[in-house]
C-alpha cells in the first residue's frame, strides 16, 4: 500500500490584459510515498513543490495524471474522499495562519477526531487530545488544551498542527516546508518530532523543503526539482554524495552538505537525547512565559 503520483501535470492559464498563456508548474511527475519512509521533495522557490503537496492533498487538481492513496483516487467523492482525506494529512509552513485565533487547542484537535468519526462523546474526545497533546511533547497537556493559539511559540503552535494532522489516524504525512517559518534554534527539535512519530506510526511522510542538509538526514530519498520537473532522485546519501544532474550539482554548491554533515549529525544525535529525555526544547525554552511573535 502506497501513495501514487503517477505522470501528474499542472497547468495554470496566466491571464495578462488580452493574451492568456500557460505555466507548466509540474510537469509528468511520478513517485510514491510508502509507509515507513521520508521522502524528501527539494527545490529553489516556484520550482512546483507546493504545487504538487495541494494536488497530493486535493486542493488543486492535476490537468492529467492520477494520484492514490492505497488505492483510493485523489479526486473521489463522498465516502471515497473522506477515506482519502483520513489517510492524507498535511503540515502547513506557517504556524500563526494554520490555527484559528478564536478557538482552542482542544477545539482544533477535536475537529478533525469528530470529523472523521474517532471520537463520539466529548470525554472521548478529550481524551484523545489530551493523549495526542502527550505524543507530540506540549506540557502540561491539559493547561495547554485550554490555551488559545497565540498563547503558544510558533514551534509549539507547528506541534499542534501536527498532532491535528495525526487525529485522523493520518498514513501519509505531507509537511511543506514545516520548518522554514520557524526560529533556526527549534527546528531541529521540530523535525526530530517528525521522525520519532512518522517510526511511531509508520508514516509515509513527503518532507518538502530547500535544505538538503536536513533533506539528507531526515529522508531516505531525495527528489530534486526544477522548474516543474523532477530531474533527479535517488537515496539521499547518493544524491547529495554523487549530483548527477547540474542543478543538483548548483544547489549543493550554494549549500555544500558534506562539509557540515558531521556538526549537523552530532546537533541531531543531541536534539534526538533532550527530545526523548525531557520533551520538547522548544517548550522548556519559552513555553511558559507566553511567548509571542518575537520567538520567530
Ligand atoms: P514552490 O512551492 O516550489 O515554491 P509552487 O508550486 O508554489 O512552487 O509554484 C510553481 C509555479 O506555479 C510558480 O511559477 C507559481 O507562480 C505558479 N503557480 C502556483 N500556483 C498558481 C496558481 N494558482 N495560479 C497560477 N500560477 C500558479
Ligand atoms: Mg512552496
Amino acid at each position: 500500500m502506497t501513495l501514487q503520483v503517477d505522470q501528474v501535470t499542472k497547468e495554470f492559464k496566466i491571464r495578462k490584459g488580452l493574451h492568456s498563456s500557460k505555466l507548466v508548474a509540474v510537469n509528468n511527475a511520478s513517485f510514491e510515498l510508502v509507509p515507513g519512509r521520508t521522502t524528501a521533495l527539494v527545490g529553489e522557490s516556484g520550482s512546483g513543490k507546493s504545487t504538487i503537496a495541494k494536488m497530493i492533498l486535493s486542493l488543486e487538481t492535476p490537468t492529467s495524471g492520477t494520484i492514490t492513496a492505497d488505492g483510493v483516487a485523489s479526486v473521489g467523492r463522498g465516502r471515497a474522499a473522506r477515506n482519502y482525506r483520513n489517510m492524507v494529512q498535511m503540515v502547513f509552513q506557517d504556524p500563526f495562519a494554520s490555527l484559528n485565533p478564536f478557538h482552542s487547542i482542544a477545539h482544533h484537535i477535536e475537529r478533525p477526531l469528530r470529523l472523521h468519526g474517532k471520537a463520539h462523546t466529548s470525554a472521548e474526545a478529550h481524551a484523545q487530545v489530551i493523549e495526542l497533546l502527550h505524543r507530540v511533547n506540549l506540557e502540561p497537556a491539559e493547561e495547554i488544551a485550554g490555551r488559545r493559539p497565540h498563547e503558544l511559540s510558533g514551534g509549539q503552535r507547528q506541534r499542534v498542527a501536527i498532532a491535528r494532522a495525526l487525529a485522523p489516524g493520518a498514513k501519509y504525512l505531507i509537511a511543506d516546508e514545516p520548518v522554514s517559518m520557524l526560529d533556526v534554534s527549534i527546528r531541529l527539535s521540530i523535525l526530530n518530532l517528525l521522525s520519532r512519530l512518522q517510526r511511531e506510526d509508520n508514516l509515509g511522510v513527503l518532507y518538502i523543503t530547500h535544505d538538503l542538509a536536513t533533506a539528507r538526514h531526515f529522508s531516505d530519498e531525495i527528489l530534486v526539482m526544477y522548474k516543474g520537473t523532477i530531474v533527479e532522485r535517488g537515496p539521499s546519501d547518493e544524491v547529495i554524495l554523487n549530483p548527477q544532474h547540474d542543478y543538483t550539482k548548483l544547489l549543493l554548491s550554494a549549500a555544500p552538505v558534506p562539509a557540515n554533515h558531521g556538526k549537523l549529525r552530532e546537533s541531531v544525535r543531541a536534539e534526538l537525547e533532550a527530545e526523548a529525555h525531557q520533551g520538547s526544547t522548544d517548550h522548556d525554552q519559552f513555553g511558559t512565559r507566553g511567548l509571542t511573535r518575537t520567538e520567530d
